[in-house]
């Protein structure tokens, strides 16, 4: 897997969309920015098996019960989805 952004890991509290805090370091980091190695990765719709990209930023969840499927953005948190499945 390619690295991790910041706000692509559970070490990242957000302050605001552009920066937030590294809950290890307790500095404040850019979101966008490359985590350090062994950060621990944030469940998301674009990391979850399930999830099929139909356009830019956008997609489907292929394990939705309901015809059409249900669009789900690739960034939107899953870690309370039951159907999550890691890559
Ligand atoms: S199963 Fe959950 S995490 Fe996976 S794509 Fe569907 S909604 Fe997103």
């Amino acid at each position: 897997m390619e690295m991790l952004t910041y706000k692509d890991t559970r070490n990242y509290a957000p302050i605001d969309v552009t920066k937030g805090m590294d809950l290890l370091t307790r500095e404040i980091v850019m979101a966008d920015t490359q985590a350090p190695e062994g950060y621990e990765i944030m469940p998301k719709c674009k990391f979850c098996k399930n999830f099929k990209e139909t356009d830019t930023f956008i997609g489907t969840c292929e394990a939705s019960m309901n015809e059409p499927r249900f669009i789900a953005y690739p960034d939107m948190t899953a870690v309370t989805c039951e159907m999550y499945e890691t890559m």
